[in-house]
């Protein structure tokens, strides 16, 4: 059976995974493995008989904090579904999330701390009780306390979001030289660019589709994993003949499958299309004339004004340059530009010159500030207004080898960092990496403590809306398992470590459980009096203002209600600033969009594919999906293996190859062997390589994986040639 399963099936299958039905056509070997395995692990939880009830609570494997609704047998969750949801209609499981009750049982599990040690024949490991390994950390802080020469002390957030970070931006403000480090790239960061552009302070702005009629994606994982799937999917499914939807991706995707045109794009040319899209715009008069007369540097700026910049492409020039045929650029434009409401949004994770220029683009037809595009809200009510806290630094701009000890909060599954990245910060001796996390490190994570942390459905834990919803939320992750003894959360070793080591200035927050830290959180959205509370049990909205007391707020959401704030209203006059507000943004974009017209992005003879780097770096993610998932992607293909180089068939013939051969791939940079998969999904001027091969071909090269969408964006196009290998 499974040899009938392509990779194409199943990205079918992915695109309708969204909507529902994921898991209905399930290949029978992989139900029949599975049947056995849940007979023979000794981790899988073992089920007694008992009533079945439903529980509702949310996910907090990223920041979507989608509503869940968990079948439960005798207090044991058995299955979770979507529920109903006050932001988007109702919330649709990812696959990860489907089988987000898996984790707790996952095989890699720790319930005791380590510490790991290098030793001649590899690492060795020790366990030791949490109280000795914070001991041993306390001791080392303690000495960079009164020594700091040793190198610096951080903690790297691997989700900077919500209450918990704040509590540690806080916390970190009381150790002197401590610092927080964050990702240099995470969720939100498409929606935080349009700050740079705007005239209106202290705003923040959602994205809202019930309106829409197009949405334009550049590589956007619509259908699962992006900030707003949900609503995606929602919207899909109640307005598919009005909701439009075009998807610009370099490679068939989840999202090119399901969406109305897919525009296959050669990679890294986005931006020339972005560019060529505005041209066609601007030069037919088809953008919004509100907004054209809000934007002041559309037509006047020194040394460049905006259509300065875009008269350099025109459409014919961005065919060239995109591989995207005329007709389609100048047809998209008109389309973007006249069946509006119409949004274009970018992934967090692309370059910031692709993300400046979709929003340039909404710009111009008038989308910021409109009901049906992008919306202004209301930032979550906080706790702590006005307390002082250690500023975020990303990881980037941490200073190589400055870093004595770094302590990492795995809480949140889903981000990716480089770990040569991470590894590059810490001093070259005597340097400690502590991992805070609910498994065992993964290999190549070299840390040298692990303390463990609860898993995802063990404990309470705040889930506040993503950056996308069109209002600010609030529920809380109630567990589905008892809570357990053994494990705490991130901020709470954070707290006992910098306590035990004297490095702390004031004792602050010393003795809060995570259940105080939410009654503060819940105080506060009180005392503002905006907002409905939605009940999922009965599928009712109250006003926040029948609510007696705070307590009673704090009891609601404990049993599985949501909070969503009021919308505000949405018209806005602000200046535009096109081309960036500061000098300093408006000449970094002058100068990339200049930089790529000069330069392009052109083959070397010697090495004529470009390689699409895609799929998960399962070792760059510190979080962990359900075995059961490991064994769908493993059985499927769905995940390109490193073993194995994707062309198009056209491709191969060219170059002489056929289907399962061994081929060598040179770059300029290295090498690496990989046997040949044709699927004619693949543009034919590329290769799409898996991205673990990149350190073969381009170990220098720094990359970015957005682990959901599985893309990846590399800094420098990368080149090769193939030759079949010697046998
Ligand atoms: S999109 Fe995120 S929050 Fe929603 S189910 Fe998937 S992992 Fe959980």
């Amino acid at each position: 059976m499974s040899s009938a399963l392509s990779r194409r099936n199943i990205l079918k299958l992915a695109g309708g995974s969204a909507l529902g039905f994921l898991l209905s056509p399930m290949p029978w070997k992989m139900l029949d493995d599975i049947s056995i395995w849940t007979q023979n692990w000794s981790w899988i939880p073992k089920l007694r008989r008992g009533p079945v009830t439903h529980k509702y609570t949310s996910c907090t494997l990223c920041p979507n904090a989608c509503r869940v609704n968990a079948r439960m047998i005798s207090e044991t969750p058995v299955s979770l579904w979507g529920a109903p949801d006050p932001c988007v209609g109702h919330s649709y499981l990812c696959s990860v999330g489907l089988a987000g009750h898996h984790l707790a049982y996952h095989p890699s599990r720790v319930r005791n701390a380590h510490r790991f040690t290098a030793t001649e024949n590899g690492i060795s490991s020790e366990q030791l009780s949490v109280e000795d390994a914070i001991a041993h950390i306390a001791k080392i802080l303690h000495n960079i306390h009164v020594r700091p020469e040793e190198g610096e002390f951080a903690l790297f957030d691997c989700r900077p979001h919500g209450m918990v970070s704040d509590i540690q931006q806080i916390f970190l403000s009381h150790v002197p030289g401590a610092r927080y480090i964050v990702p240099d790239n995470h969720e939100g960061r498409f929606m935080r660019a349009l700050m740079e552009m705007t005239e209106d302070p202290g705003q923040s702005y959602g994205l809202d589709f019930s309106r829409t009629r197009t949405l334009l994606s550049f590589g956007v994982s619509l259908f699962e994993g992006w900030g707003i799937s949900p609503l995606v999917v929602e919207q899909f499914r109640s307005r598919r003949e009005e909701f439009n939807i075009i998807q610009i991706d370099h490679h068939q995707s989840s999202s090119s499958i399901v969406a109305d045109t897919h525009i296959a794009i050669k990679p890294g040319t986005e931006m020339a299309l972005a560019l060529g899209l505005a041209h066609v715009i601007v030069g037919e008069r088809l953008y919004d004339p509100a907004s054209a007369a809000r934007a002041v540097d559309l037509k006047r700026n020194k040394p460049f004004s905006f259509m300065d910049l875009t008269r350099r492409f025109p459409p014919g020039r961005v065919a060239s340059v995109t591989g995207i045929p005329e007709d389609v650029i100048v047809r998209t434009a008109r389309e973007f530009a006249s069946n509006r409401p119409a949004t274009a949004i970018a992934d967090d994770f692309a370059p910031a010159e692709l993300i400046h220029s979709v929003w340039i683009l909404n710009h111009l037809v008038g989308a910021t500030g409109k009901n049906g595009s992008v919306v202004q809200k209301r930032p979550l009510p906080q706790p702590w207004k006005g307390a002082h806290r250690t500023p975020p630094t990303r990881l980037r701009n941490v200073p190589d080898h400055s870093l004595r000890l770094l302590m990492i909060d795995a809480s949140a599954a889903d981000t990716t960092v480089s770990w040569p990245d991470l590894r590059r910060k810490m001093r070259a001796e005597n340097a400690t990496i502590v991992l805070c996390s609910p498994y065992r490190p993964k290999r190549g994570e070299s840390v040298d403590y692990l303390i463990p942390i609860h898993a995802p459905y063990e404990t309470v834990r705040a889930n506040p809306s993503g950056e996308y919803v069109a209002t600010s939320a609030f529920q809380i992750s109630t567990p589905l398992w008892s809570k357990s003894e053994e494990g705490c959360e991130t901020w709470q070793i954070l707290q006992r470590v910098v306590s035990a080591s004297d490095a702390m200035t004031k004792e602050e927050f010393a003795q809060l459980e995570p259940e105080e830290l939410l009654r503060l959180q819940c105080d506060a959205i009180f005392n503002s009096k905006r907002g409905t509370i939605h009940h999922p049990n009965n599928d009712e909205t109250i006003p926040l203002g029948s609510v007696l007391s705070s307590g009673d707020f704090y009891a609601t959401l404990m049993e599985g209600a949501a909070w969503s704030d009021d919308g505000v209203a949405t018209s806005t006059n602000g200046r535009l600033f096109l081309m960036g507000k500061s000098t300093s943004s408006a000449q970094r974009f002058a100068e990339s969009v200049l930089a790529f017209d000069n330069a392009g992005i052109d083959s070397n003879p010697s090495f004529p594919l470009l390689v699409v780097p895609v799929g998960e770096d399962v070792a760059a993610r510190f979080g962990h999906v359900s075995p059961i998932l490991s064994k769908i992607y493993q059985e499927s293909d769905l995940k390109p293996r490193s073993r194995f180089a994707y062309l198009h068939h056209e491709t191969a013939r060219r170059f002489k190859l056929a289907a399962e051969q061994r081929v060598i791939i040179h770059s300029p940079h290295g090498a690496t062997e990989a046997i040949v998969r044709c699927d004619s999904s693949v543009r034919p001027d590329t290769v799409q390589l898996s991205v673990s091969q990149l350190d073969a071909i381009s170990p220098t090269r720094p990359r970015i994986i957005n682990s959901y969408g599985g893309r990846v964006y590399t800094d420098q196009p990368i080149f090769v040639r193939i030759e079949r290998a010697r046998s």
